[in-house]
């Protein structure tokens, strides 16, 4: 039983890693600004004792008696991060300060969740964490990318000068339930799509491949990081299974069973051609093993879309498990 806070709590990820922190007989607070979350994912943890809600922008200091810090609160779409870019920056930088102070200040450990984006559009195929990787410093998604680059760079300096306990995460595309109708990514846009008869919106040809890891894996990723008692070096988490959006518009029409057509859009700037992490230091240190096939993830984030869009079951995919 640990004492833990969770930055981005009311976030898609965030609601996921409360709800098994607390499972796990933890006390949790989560620190959000309902900026891109909602309280509503995290109402059903109301039930447990042990779980606080505190609505705070973390580009403001704050201060708990906590042991461990997930540092997650940023703005993870597109959309959603270039909405406001340069409060984007200062998210991940100020974010990652205060959360490393609050480290410094407690004792308490910090993992701070950088992402794939560290990587860019990569020369290097699939990526390892050795990668330096090739980030245009100019383009639309450099607010993303270099602020979460900075925010490694402030956990390796306070890990250094301050002996704070740190880990760095490297998440790459992670999708599943609650995740939001107004994302803007592409799991979540698809099957909205599908669901509600929209044409599905592919862009650029759909020859881009990105690898998508269900929820639940990254979450057990996430606590075995954070309870590793040495590991400070950035560890990829990610399913390395590897799809061209076009595969993934046709399985999201299979599973939903939906005749919506497929059309084409302009690619976004900086696109990255590519992705799928190189998960061995994860295997090797962790034993992370992502465990749900992309067919089973997608039924039961389905399932969950359905629900919440108030549309009747279907029964394959209520009946998913097996998928
Ligand atoms: P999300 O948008 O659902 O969650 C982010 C949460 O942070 C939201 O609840 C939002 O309200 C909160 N937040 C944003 N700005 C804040 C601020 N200034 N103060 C307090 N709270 C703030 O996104 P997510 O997918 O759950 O991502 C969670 C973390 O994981 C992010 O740091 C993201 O960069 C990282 N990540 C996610 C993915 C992914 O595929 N989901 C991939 C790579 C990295
Ligand atoms: N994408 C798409 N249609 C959409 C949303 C996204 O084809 O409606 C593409 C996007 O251009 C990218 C890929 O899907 O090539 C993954 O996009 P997402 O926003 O999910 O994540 P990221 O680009 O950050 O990996």
């Amino acid at each position: 039983m640990a004492k833990i806070l969770v930055t981005g709590g009311a976030g898609f990820v965030g609601s996921h890693l409360c709800e098994q922190l607390l499972r796990e007989g933890n006390e949790v607070i989560a620190l959000d600004d309902f900026s891109t979350g909602n309280s509503d994912n995290v109402l059903h943890l109301a039930a447990y004792k042990a779980f606080t809600l505190v609505e705070h922008d973390v580009t403001e200091p704050y201060d708990f008696d906590v042991e461990l810090i997930y540092n997650l609160a940023c703005p993870a779409s597109p959309p959603h991060y270039q909405a406001d870019p340069v409060k984007t920056t200062l998210i991940s930088v100020l974010g990652a300060v205060h959360a490393l102070s609050l480290g410094k200040r407690r004792r308490a450990r910090v993992l701070q969740a950088s992402t794939s984006e560290v990587y860019g559009d990569p020369l290097v195929h699939p990526q390892p964490e050795s990668y330096a990787g090739c980030v245009n410093t100019l383009g639309p998604r450099a607010c993303y990318d270099e602020g979460k680059r900075c925010a490694e760079s402030l956990v390796m300096d306070f890990h250094r000068m301050y002996q704070v306990e740190t880990r760095i995460v490297r998440i790459f595309n992670t999708y599943g339930p609650r995740m939001a109708f107004d994302d803007g990514r592409v799991v979540s846009n698809f099957i909205l799509q599908a669901l509600t008869g929209d044409e599905l919106t592919i862009y650029g040809d759909g020859t881009q491949t990105r690898s998508f890891c269900f929820v639940a894996d990254l979450v057990g990723g996430l606590i075995r990081l954070m309870q590793h008692p040495t590991e400070t070096r950035p560890v990829n988490l990610g399913n390395p299974e590897e799809f061209t959006m076009r595969q993934l518009a046709h399985e999201v029409l299979t599973l939903t069973r939906s005749s919506s057509r497929v059309v084409e859009r302009p690619l976004p700037v900086d696109d990255p051609k590519q992705r799928r992490p190189d998960i061995r230091r994860a295997r090797e240190v962790l034993g992370f093993r992502p465990r749900v096939a992309l067919r089973e993830g997608l039924l039961r984030t389905i399932e969950d879309f359905r629900e919440r869009l108030r549309l009747p079951a279907d029964v394959r995919t209520a009946s998913a498990g097996g998928g």
